[in-house]
């Protein structure tokens, strides 16, 4: 009897360095690509924000879009459905008896319980459910140490990290696949389908965020120059502008790292590699911490005590900080870039975050979930991480000292025409 398995791609919507693809075509007869929109990431969150704006939808949809048409390259397809995958995956196993089903591990709670319900009702069918893991630079099991006993402090991390493990090659693409024979492959939505407002480009905003393997790609490639022109000019760019793609899965960290590393050795171009570098493990700390840690990172007390909260102004300081209204320049033109963009600078995030917190006094968990709604490039760990260092009750309670408005304010508009250009 041939063998099918069912590829269920999650935040992992690429065909380079994708060990479940390579894996299931490796061992499989035919395979059976399939992505779910899942309804529940469009709901409304117990902060009265919603789940994913409409600027990361389109993101999303452009990233399904770029999937199925790099699979149909290579003599494949993408079986798209809406619905829950703990629903909608049992019926196609059975409709198309796949032997096994293969997926990404997340590390947040709302997404692994997904996971478990799809394995539970797989079980039922006597079906397995294979979990890889490829979202960080570094792979778990080839850590220094067990997820218990990973350091707490960030700086730790990293020099144990980069002292005692290793950064695997990545896979290469598939160039030919054998897909199951399917009559309706399903249409992929749109903004209006799925009941949000698209959103007009911004004018003032000199970056396009395409979303899809191939505009990753294409990002990373423009990194790469901008590395090149540094050689010669000394023309650093610090902001990859890559999280985005990294968010959903259309590039992954090792394929950033690698690609970054071929210009090892030429001059100038140390700065923008460290940079990235320490990016990318800031990214993978949270996402072990997530593990490490659970829920801990999406309770308003976290790992500390935030200290005062304003509950009796709470609504109005926080409806003002959300649209840009505070009356405090730098922080209003941030809300603004971030409401018509979805993308604003970590200096920026870390500005409008610590005005919220220390200045209007409202719960970190507040605008945590706003930016859950509006970034581009949001991803539980990383956001929910970052925003409980801000807030000081984060797991490594060190990092609150290092930040500094003031400073912040200076670094990010030191001429006052990026407050001018957002000002609404
Ligand atoms: C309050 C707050 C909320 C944030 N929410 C998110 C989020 O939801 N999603 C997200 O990807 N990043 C988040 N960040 C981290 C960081 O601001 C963005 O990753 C970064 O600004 C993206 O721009 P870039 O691609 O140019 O990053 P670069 O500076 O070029 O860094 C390269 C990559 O490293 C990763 N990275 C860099 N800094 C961090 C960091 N501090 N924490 C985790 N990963 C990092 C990103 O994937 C980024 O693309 C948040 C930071 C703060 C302060």
């Amino acid at each position: 009897m041939s063998k099918k398995i069912l590829v269920w791609f999650r935040n992992d919507l690429r065909l380079h360095d994708n060990e479940m693809l390579v894996e299931a075509i490796a061992k499989s007869d035919s395979i059976l690509p399939v992505y779910i929109i899942d309804s529940r990431i469009f709901g409304e969150t117990k902060y009265g924000t919603q789940k994913t704006g409409s600027i990361r939808a389109q993101f999303m949809l452009e990233s399904i879009s770029d999937l199925r048409n790099s699979l149909k390259q290579i003599g494949g397809n993408l079986l798209v459905a809406e619905g829950k995958p703990e629903e909608i995956l049992p019926v196609l196993v059975q409709e198309y008896e796949v032997n096994e089903v293969y997926h990404h591990r997340e590390v947040a709670e709302e997404e692994t319980q997904i996971s478990t319900l799809v394995e539970n009702g797989l079980w039922k069918l006597r079906i397995n459910l294979k979990h890889f893991i490829g979202h960080t630079l570094y792979n778990k099991e080839d850590l220094p140490f067990p997820i218990k006993d990973i350091p707490d402090a960030f700086n730790l991390f990293k020099k144990k990290i980069e002292r005692d493990a290793i950064i695997k090659p990545c896979f290469l693409a598939p160039d030919r696949i054998n897909v199951a024979e399917v009559i309706d492959w399903g249409n992929i939505p749109t903004l209006t389908n799925l009941e949000l407002i698209p959103q007009e480009k911004d004018i003032r905003s000199d970056f396009e965020f395409i979303g899809g393997e191939t505009g990753g790609i294409t990002t990373l490639q423009k990194v790469i120059v901008a590395m090149q022109q540094a050689a010669s000019a000394k023309n650093l760019i610090l902001a990859s502008k890559l999280s985005a793609w990294l968010a959903m899965g259309c590039l992954s960290p090792r394929k950033v790292y690698w690609e970054i590393k071929k210009m090892e050795g030429m001059p100038n171009t140390k700065a923008i590699f460290n940079h990235i570098l320490l990016g990318l493990l800031w990214r993978d700390y949270f996402r072990f911490m997530f593990k490490k840690y659970g829920n801990t990172f999406f309770k308003p007390e976290g790992f500390g005590n935030q200290g005062i909260v304003d509950e009796v102004n709470t609504t109005e300081n926080f409806n003002s900080w959300k649209n840009g209204h505070t009356g405090f320049a730098i922080v209003d033109a941030v809300m603004n870039e971030l409401n018509q963009t979805g993308y604003i600078s970590n200096i920026a995030r870390q500005t409008a975050a610590l005005y919220l917190i220390n200045n209007l006094e409202v719960s970190w968990v507040l605008g945590a979930a706003y930016f859950e709604e509006k970034l581009i490039d949001y991803n539980p760990a990383s956001n929910w991480g970052n925003w409980a260092n801000m807030a000081g009750v984060g797991n490594d309670q060190k990092t609150k000292s290092v930040f500094d408005l003031d400073k912040n304010i200076k670094s990010l508009d030191p001429k006052g025409n990026y407050a001018l250009t957002w000002a609404s």
